[in-house]
């Protein structure tokens, strides 16, 4: 059976459906994720963008990210809850926030990027493969070690 996932914001105005096993799931403590998150962390699900499936609107902020890549981060206007980002370098992927899953259990994040940037109290699990910058050629080449 496909594996299927569901989320959206707080007030209710985005939803989305997501179809498939995701490519990784990981957690990035770069400034611009913790800045965004509320919390020390992004935990971002990676999958190809045509299994994802988005109701609503949404409004997007892009910058440039430390790589060099522009990431666009999409969240809700009304309430403000992330939903998505999009990295420039990794055309047809998109990365959706874990925080927004109506089940987060859903996904186990596999890895951990930027962790010399997390904040002394942010503590990760440390069984995970954890990078202390984004690895040579990105986070999605790391799993496929
Ligand atoms: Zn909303
Ligand atoms: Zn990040």
């Amino acid at each position: 059976m496909t594996k299927s996932m569901t989320g959206g914001c707080l007030c209710g105005a985005v939803t989305y459906a997501a179809q498939g096993e995701p490519i990784f799931v990981g957690h990035c403590h770069c400034v611009h994720c913790r800045k965004a998150s509320g919390t020390g962390h992004g935990t971002h699900i990676a999958m190809p963008e045509n299994d994802v499936s988005v109701t609503g609107e949404v409004k997007s902020y892009a910058h440039p990210a430390d790589s060099g890549n522009k990431v666009a981060r999409s969240f809700c206007p009304e309430c403000g809850c992330a939903i998505y980002s999009k990295n420039s370098g990794m055309p047809g992927m998109i990365f959706l926030r874990a925080s927004s899953l109506d089940d987060p259990d859903q996904v186990t994040p596999q890895m951990i990027v930027y962790a010399s940037r997390a904040p002394k109290w942010d503590v990760m699990d440390a069984s995970l493969t954890s990078f202390p910058e984004m690895p040579e050629g990105g986070a999605q080449a790391a799993m496929d070690r």
